[in-house]
């Protein structure tokens, strides 16, 4: 098959995907479902050396702004669009905050003229720490933006730039409080696991995330992955290598002690909160069947079981929106059992599991991988209530993997 031909069975399919999707969008929303908008940029202005994720480097910005409020009024018209306003929005990337902040600002003023919010919602953008600035702030912040979230990774030096993102401890500091004197939200990503961190240093990072007070951190793990500089980096010697698992295990604790020490609640196994009831309810999308309407280049969402994934090239969306398309590129429905161990699972890594407040076509399901759970000491029982035991609360990822034998 030649490129061109690729191209126009491409095309194809996403015009197959769009008619199949109209009839659901010319639906009335489901009554009672706290409904979500991703929005995703595929842009980034320079790549992290551990990053995986699909980017393109930072170009016709304008163009993907204008294209993407084209996409947004499309959609705006439809009844499940229309007829009643969202909750929670989460603008990911990326690099969400690369647009021009004019762009930004005409970009969110008409998301939320045709996706309204409720009372109440949940508006959260990414950043990096360099694209954060008072002018950037006070547009979001007058656009129903509700929260920043700093993709900060780590307060050392040394470390970040071996992570592809230079900065000084100095230029963190003050962006940080840059953004807290906004009176934005501010949730700070933490990244543990990476190669020459000890316990301390995460544990340092945390203590002065929380002595900056910010509203939310989220502590996670660096993943290698093929192709990925960092990958190669190590493996040929000039980075040092991964810590085992056990030392990342302690590393991950140390800097949830340092979390805890500093008052923040354990919130989700990821992440820690400056008051008992901090929450970002995007982290609970997953698993609470919450329709979710993807937007953008590269977003994926689900309407009730369908999965649906828009294109993630922007030349592709761009062309797809201009034929006044739904610019998907792949669904599929996700099977009950599925559904039903990613609430189970994500419902264990914020809390505890009642099997009577789940819908009843689900009941037996969970009952069953739950009980499995208890057998194996992953969870334990408590007034009817399963919670993840404390050793599993820590290494979640292995307690929760279902596709391994443990689970
Ligand atoms: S800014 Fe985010 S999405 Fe972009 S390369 Fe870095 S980690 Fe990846």
């Amino acid at each position: 098959m030649t490129k061109a031909d690729k191209k126009t069975s491409a095309s194809d399919m996403t015009e197959h995907f769009s008619a199949m999707l109209a009839p659901l969008l010319d639906l009335p929303p489901t009554p009672g479902n706290q409904r979500v908008v991703y929005l995703h940029t595929p842009f980034c202005r320079s790549h992290c050396n551990y990053c995986p994720f699909y980017r393109h480097p930072a170009g016709k910005l304008k163009d993907f702004a204008q294209t993407t409020v084209k996409m947004i009024r499309a959609l705006g018209q439809r009844p499940f669009v229309a007829d009643s306003p969202f909750s929670v929005y989460f603008f990911g990337g990326g690099t969400p905050t690369i647009l021009a902040p004019d762009d930004m600002g005409f970009l969110l003023a008409e998301l939320t003229k045709n996706f309204r919010p409720a009372i109440g919602h949940e508006f959260t953008v990414e950043s990096t720490l360099t694209r954060i600035s008072p002018k950037m702030l006070d547009i979001l912040k007058r656009n129903h933006v509700t929260r920043v979230s700093i993709g900060l990774q780590t307060f050392d030096e040394n470390r970040r730039k071996m992570l592809g993102r230079p900065a000084t401890r100095q230029e963190m500091v003050s962006k940080i409080k840059i953004a807290r004197e906004s009176g934005l939200e501010t949730s700070l990503d933490l990244m543990y696991g990476i190669p020459g961190q000890m316990p301390e240093d995460l544990a340092e990072d945390v203590k002065l995330a929380t002595d900056l007070g910010v509203d939310n951190i989220s502590q996670y793990r660096l993943q290698l992955f093929d192709g990925a500089p960092l990958k190669k980096g190590i493996e040929r010697g000039r980075i040092s290598a991964m810590p085992s698992y056990d030392q990342v295990m302690e590393t991950r604790l140390a800097g949830a002690q340092s979390a805890l020490e500093a008052g923040y609640s354990h919130w989700n196994v990821k992440n820690f909160g400056k008051t008992k009831t901090t929450r970002c309810e995007y982290t609970l999308t997953p698993h609470e069947d919450r329709d979710m309407i993807p937007l953008g280049a590269g977003a994926g969402g689900q309407i009730g079981p369908k999965s649906i994934f828009t294109l993630p090239d922007a030349d592709d969306y761009r062309e797809a929106v201009r034929k006044g398309l739904y610019p998907v590129f792949r669904t599929g429905e996700t099977a009950t059992k599925q559904r039903v161990d990613r609430k189970v699972k994500g419902l264990l890594e914020s809390g505890e599991v009642l099997l009577d407040k789940l819908a009843p076509d689900s009941v037996s399901l969970a009952y069953s991988r739950l009980e499995k759970l208890l057998e194996k000491e992953i969870v334990e029982k408590k007034d009817n209530a399963y919670r993840l035991t404390q050793g599993s609360f820590l290494d979640y990822e292995r307690a929760l993997d279902f596709t391994s034998s443990r689970g």
